[in-house]
């Protein structure tokens, strides 16, 4: 679905690697559903791609893997017990409360299909300040791994009912990249409605060529890929290449792959050719530094000068009060915050030491004044170096 150049698609076109290998390494893998694979013709659940996803991840457990899984549905399965449907511009309120309606019928459904293979579920619904919360996503994480521990498959959606857009992951492809670092898993497949990526919308231009893998994500394609054509979904290229790019810096592949297909996961893991592939990047973050680059919410930033934008991106140095020009938004010691430079591009975030308040009085300041202006002084730096990631 790249509405992009496609010459710098096509470049990476021809990368051969080795599938088997790739697939077979990976023990423990999120699966992502989204709502137009797990629904009919949009009216609601369709039971028997439901018992077929479960026959298909109980087989790949067969093989000695674990599995996550990240549904959606829960809307649309909402929507169609209360006779409607999803509309653009729909209220959140109703959205909400279509969730909260579907969400027991789809664990329902996967508690039936998953039993049949005398596999066991679990619910666990998440909202994005979960995860942005150090102590809760620590929790979250023991959470999952006493879970496969005893075999049980978590399946995991956003908590839509109590989740408002600043506390929310935005989609489920999201959602599923943060559950990959969240269980240290090695492999993310999403399964989708098409059979991966493109260079133009194959549903608008059918001479649309395939591409099997993506060695690199290009600024080129960030921008070109398009927003959901589906009216169920909420997702869209644009969140998949996004999602492939964050567990990318953690060094996990990724996969978009046609789930309304029967077989897919099961060919996957045989290393047969089908959906794309998203290759990791070799350097790897750390779970820590992952976690500030992309999981804790920014509730603010700092606009920090030429010299200190050099001094930590170069000279690997911690971000003094002198560096900074401006304070934005508002937040406390301990929050996760952007770093960007006077042309407003955000090229680091970092845990702070001081308020936003604080930071106001001692913006521009020798670390010798903070006691002075503040009345007291815990540190010298606003962020310090094992608490920030370069982006
Ligand atoms: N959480 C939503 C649901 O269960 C889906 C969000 C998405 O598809 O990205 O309906």
């Amino acid at each position: 679905m790249l509405m992009a150049d496609s010459r710098i698609l096509f470049m990476q076109k021809n990368i051969s690697i080795d599938r088997k290998n790739l697939f077979s390494k990976a023990k423990r893998v999120v699966i992502k559903v989204g709502s137009a694979v797990l629904t009919g013709a949009g009216e609601g659940l369709d039971q028997k791609r439901i018992e077929q996803l479960a026959g298909e991840i109980s087989a790949i457990m067969d093989q000695g893997r674990e599995v996550i899984l990240v549904s959606s549905g829960a809307i649309a399965a909402g929507l169609a017990k209360l006779g409607m449907k999803k509309t653009k511009g729909m209220p959140l309120p109703l959205k909400q409360a279509a969730a909260a309606v579907g969400q027991s019928g789809l664990m329902w459904m996967y508690e039936r299909t998953f039993g049949a293979h005398g596999r066991k579920v679990a619910q666990i619904l998440l909202t994005r300040e979960d995860l942005s919360n150090r102590v809760r996503f620590l929790n979250a994480r023991n959470t999952l791994q006493v879970l496969l521990e005893h075999d049980v498959v978590p399946i995991i959606n956003e908590n839509d009912t109590v989740a408002v857009d600043e506390i929310k992951f935005g989609d489920n492809d999201n959602l599923s990249g943060m559950v990959v670092h969240l269980a240290d898993a090695d492999l993310l497949v999403i399964l989708s409605d098409i059979d991966g990526l493109y260079t133009a919308d194959p549903r608008l231009r059918p001479s649309a060529e395939f591409i099997p893998v993506v060695e690199k994500i290009t600024a080129e394609m960030e921008k070109g890929a398009g927003d959901a054509l589906s009216s169920i979904g909420t997702g869209g290229m644009r969140s998949k290449i996004m999602t492939a790019k964050k567990v990318g810096a953690y060094g996990v592949p990724m996969v978009i792959i046609n789930g309304r297909k029967q077989g897919t996961l099961s060919g996957l893991f045989a290393g047969k050719e089908g959906g794309t592939i998203f290759l990791p990047k070799a350097d790897r973050n750390r779970s820590r530094q992952h976690w500030i680059a992309y999981t804790a919410c920014s509730n603010g930033g700092v606009v920090v000068d030429d010299g200190g934008r050099d001094a930590l991106e170069n000279k690997g140095k911690s971000l003094l009060p002198g560096g900074i020009v401006r304070v934005e938004g508002s937040f406390k010691a301990g929050d996760c915050v952007n770093c960007s430079d006077n042309r407003g591009n955000v090229f680091a975030r970092g845990l702070t030491k001081y308020s936003s308040a604080d930071l106001e009085k001692i913006r521009g300041m020798k670390t010798s004044q903070i006691a002075s202006v503040l009345g007291h002084k815990d540190y010298d730096e606003v962020i310090h170096r094992d608490d920030l990631v370069i982006l």
